[in-house]
């Protein structure tokens, strides 16, 4: 048994604790709360404690792209700039690559993420995991809009998620990329092999203006791009409707869907998102990076849905810092609680990805991942400290 005293305890699922303690064993928490615990305890003096946090939407595997896709107005344009990269670096395998994604995986650990959502092309990122202390779910993300036979195309992608190594803590899943380059019938598909599975799928969704207007008039520069790659499926015909809708018409939107990015989405998708508890997982960093745009947080809170914050790849922001994309979040939402703020970099996501039972909060029974933050003395708000940047320094985990 160890016990932490801490001039803060930020439990997320109650309010902050001034003076508060927390007991640990066998890596679980077992107790928590004000004062001095009972047992023997050591003091860490001023730093808050709370959760490890939790990165729900990124793609390790594209580390090595990091500073190498300039910003761009179009998202298009910016795409066009990942695809001619990976085009030049063939084989993922390639040793770069994996230093790369093991370098993002230990520096996550050393900004204070415990728990990843990923996304994975090429199935390179369960290995890595597991041979690291950071824990989660990769999916294994389709690209199919010219579908064939869709059943087998997701037939083949189980096959391919049940031959790499997992655990109970790192997990493999199914994602589909985004509306406008993955069929409808792959969308169904995916659905039905991850609800066997019981597990979460994500898809990036309301993106670009571009992907609206695709899915809304079949039209403009994703047309463009698919005619240009050969993905085009002459078959498919627009519906009409904002992203939201229709993947919603799909069956693709229930609490197992992590929903990554929003950019484009109005009050009614947000409605939407939140009548079937899908999750948001924003990433404003990113976004001001790829052309996507400014996403509207303050209307994603006050919509009710379940916000989780993601980084993105390091094609696209500067690193792999939740912490980073807090404090980007409270610039463009200054009137949101920094309490919400919090709770999306922590039990939200880790809520969406399945690991209710070991992370998002300091609650009893769940892992003593606990990250000791150091704090100026003398603070009043710990919350609003937490969300206004934190810099890896600041940082240690206490276990
Ligand atoms: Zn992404």
């Amino acid at each position: 048994m160890s016990g932490y005293r801490a001039a803060w305890v930020v439990p997320i699922d109650r309010a902050p604790i001034r003076h508060g303690w927390v007991e640990t064993s066998n890596g679980r928490i077992v107790d928590l709360g004000e004062g001095v615990p009972v047992g023997p305890s050591v003091d860490l003096g001023d730093v808050a404690l709370l959760p490890g946090l939790v990165n729900a939407h990124t793609h390790i595997e594209l580390s090595y792209l990091h500073h190498r896709v300039p910003a761009a107005e179009q998202f298009v344009d910016w795409i066009r700039g990942v695809v001619a990269m990976r085009r030049q670096h063939g084989d993922a395998s390639e040793p770069a690559i994996l230093m790369a994604a093991r370098q993002a995986i230990a520096d996550a650990a050393r900004f204070g993420t415990a728990l990843v959502g990923d996304i994975s092309n090429t199935l390179l990122t369960p290995a890595l995991l597991c041979e690291s202390s950071m824990h989660g779910v990769v999916f294994d993300e389709i690209i199919r809009f010219n579908s064939g036979d869709a059943a087998a195309v997701v037939a083949d992608a189980c096959r391919a998620i049940d031959a790499v190594p997992q655990t109970p803590d790192v997990r493999v899943s199914l994602a589909a990329h985004a509306p406008y380059s993955v069929a409808p019938s792959v969308f169904r598909e995916i659905v039905h092999a991850a609800g066997r599975r019981g597990m979460p799928i994500s898809v990036h969704l309301s993106e670009s203006r571009a992907e609206s207007e695709f899915i809304r008039e079949g039209t403009g520069p994703w047309r463009q791009f698919l005619d240009d790659v050969g993905a085009w499926n002459p078959e498919w015909t627009p519906p009409g409707t904002t992203p939201v809708a229709y993947l919603d018409s799909l069956g693709f939107l229930g609490p197992q869907s992590l929903v990554v990015h929003g950019v484009q989405m109005s009050g009614d998708d947000l409605a939407r998102l939140c009548q079937r508890h899908a999750t948001l997982v924003t990433s404003p960093r990113s976004n001001l990076h790829t052309g996507a745009g400014t996403p509207p947080v303050a209307a994603f809170y006050a919509s009710g849905v379940r916000v989780a914050v993601g980084t993105d790849s390091l094609a696209s922001t500067e690193d792999m810092n939740v912490f980073s994309e807090l404090a980007t979040l409270r610039r463009l939402a200054p009137g949101v609680a920094a309490s919400r703020l919090l709770e999306s970099a922590t039990r939200s996501g880790a809520d969406a990805l399945g690991f209710e039972a070991d992370y998002g909060t300091l609650t009893r029974g769940k892992r003593a991942r606990i990250l000791a933050v150091s704090l100026p003395g003398a603070l009043t708000d710990v919350e609003e400290y937490l969300v206004g940047g934190i810099e890896p320094a600041q940082l240690h985990w206490v276990e």
